[in-house]
């Protein structure tokens, strides 16, 4: 007997997505005080303005801490505690007793970076895999490989006599917010400076438990201080007269008042500024790896990267194919709760920056994009922005010449390799980039062509601290890592 087919069983479904059970962090081993003060000569202390601000999980909208309000007084306490700092300890100290007390700070990171990891992930909303593979080790290799660089600053600058500057103040965005303050803190000491840190509003959390980490690490009062509060406490700290350095990361908008806060003073300065980085794919690319890389160039971190890989530029004969393989790929990534091991993409930082990316999406679709986005779900509370491609825009589309900082990407395709150097030219930003090909010479044409502080050639967003990184253009001057990042915390004489 013929057996009757059941084609409901046969049928498989073909989900794009696996449904995985939730796998959340353990918030257990987490500490976050309900008060934070500022750290100032080693103690923590009440504002003199005696106001606190809020800081907010973005993924719950859940209140996590209230934060010191530094003010003009506190800035200036705490600029004197740490010129008090340089002239009485940190510069008389001999430099291998300097590097000490660096890879001291780098162990208890470590130590501590579970803890780390999870504040990181439940101030900011990025996804814990991110905060516990990336921010958090890296962030702790900065330490270490500065601390190697204390003792032996004077042999890497042959025939030329180099001293610190003194008193660096330090602002710091919300994107890696553990990271970049490592990226200055670090360089910054193991020169024989003394610091003024200012962390974003939105995400203090690490920056204050770095504080209690140098604190165990016994680093000498006000050799580090760390005040809280917004953009009028990161103005006073530019405008103070006891500055002899500033190392700004974040906007181009807030880097250009500084540059003309500090026009005519004696203060040194650094800017890593805004990007809009380009990826460029050729024909002859490894085109799933590309894919691979793209994704992770423009989605990782909710796209709010310096270095995001927000435009992408693809060869004509391939462009359907990776447009295809893109939107397969998308449907893949799991958007939603930071804490979850399985997440890819957390929750935007705040309130404002969701806004922000709405409206340039609403710019994109009135300008003649052509929108796409995953169908994945979101949660209904907190911040949220699915991943998004625009196709059908050109060169003078806001959403391609300007930054976004969020996870949408814009495509468009070119001919030749000239072109294509072209395209990825025109845009007032220089910090990064991308290539993707098969051909040795094209990466040499290209990355020699490309004006971009950094470009990576069949990958992306790799990141170490023996590397130089920085921008041309409006991304701004100077470098952080490597060598390079210890200059513009010395004066050379010769
Ligand atoms: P932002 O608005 O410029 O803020 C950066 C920092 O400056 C924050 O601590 C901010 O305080 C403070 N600030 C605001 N106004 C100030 C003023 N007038 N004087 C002194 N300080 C002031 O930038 P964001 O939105 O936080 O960060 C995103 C930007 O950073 C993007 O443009 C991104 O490309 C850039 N970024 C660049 C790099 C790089 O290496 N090139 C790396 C990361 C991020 P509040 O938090 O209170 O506003
Ligand atoms: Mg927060």
């Amino acid at each position: 007997m013929k057996k009757k087919s059941n084609k409901k069983d046969l049928k498989l479904k073909f989900d794009t997505t696996w449904e995985y059970a939730p796998a959340p962090e353990s918030k257990d081993h987490v500490k976050i005080n309900t008060r934070y003060d500022l750290f100032i000569n080693g103690k923590f202390t009440a504002p003199d303005s005696g106001k606190y601000f809020d800081t907010i999980n973005p993924a719950t909208e859940a209140k996590l801490a209230s934060v010191a309000d530094a003010n003009q007084k506190d800035v200036d306490k705490a600029v004197k505690a740490a010129r008090s700092a340089y002239e009485n300890v940190w510069s008389k100290m001999p430099a291998k007793e300097r590097g000490k007390y660096i890879y001291r700070i780098a162990r208890v990171m470590q130590e501590r970076a579970r803890e780390l990891a999870v504040i990181e992930s439940m101030d900011g909303g990025k996804a814990i895999r991110e905060s516990r593979d990336i921010d958090i080790p890296l962030a702790a290799a900065h330490f270490f490989y500065y601390a190697g660089w204390a003792d032996k600053i004077k042999y890497a600058i042959p025939g030329a006599d180099s001293r610190a500057l003194g008193v660096a103040g330090q602002i710091i965005p919300w994107n890696f917010p553990l990271l970049m303050a490592a990226w200055k803190i670090a360089p910054a000491l193991a020169a024989g400076n003394t610091v003024v840190l200012k962390p974003a509003e939105t995400t203090p959390l690490t920056a204050l438990k770095l504080a209690e980490i140098i604190q165990e690490a016994d680093l000498p009062a006000g050799v580090v201080n760390i005040i809280t509060g917004a953009g009028a406490t990161g103005a006073a700290l530019v405008n103070h007269p006891g500055i002899d350095k500033i190392a700004f990361t974040g906007s181009t908008d807030v880097g250009k008042i500084i540059q003309k806060a500090i026009a005519g003073t004696n203060k040194k300065y650094t800017l890593e500024l805004g990007g809009k980085a380009a990826n460029i794919i050729f024909e002859d690319a490894a085109l799933d790896q590309a894919v691979e890389g793209i994704i992770n160039g423009i989605f990782f971190n909710q796209g709010h990267v310096c270095c995001a890989g927000s435009r992408l530029f693809v060869q004509e004969s391939v462009m359907d194919t990776v447009v295809r393989k893109l939107k397969d790929r998308m449907e893949t990534l799991i958007v939603g709760d930071p804490l979850d091991k399985n997440t890819d993409i957390g929750a935007i930082n705040s309130k404002e920056q969701l806004s922000k990316i709405r409206q340039y999406l609403k710019i994109g679709v009135n300008e003649g994009g052509e929108m796409y986005q995953s169908s994945c779900k979101v949660p209904s509370k907190g911040y949220w922005c699915k991943p998004t491609l625009f196709t059908n825009v050109s060169q003078s589309s806001r959403i391609i010449q300007e930054e976004i900082f969020g996870p949408v990407l814009g495509i468009q395709s070119f001919r030749t390799v000239e072109e294509a150097i072209e395209k990825a030219n025109n845009i007032p930003y220089g910090l990064s980039g991308g290539v993707w090909t098969d051909k040795g010479s094209k990466i040499f044409k290209v990355t020699s062509q490309i004006r971009a502080g950094v470009i990576w050639a069949n990958t992306y967003n790799k990141f170490d601290p023996t590397s130089p990184f920085g921008g041309y253009k409006e991304s701004g001057m100077g470098r952080e890592g490597g060598l390079h990042g210890l200059m513009p915390y010395l004066e050379l004489a010769e």
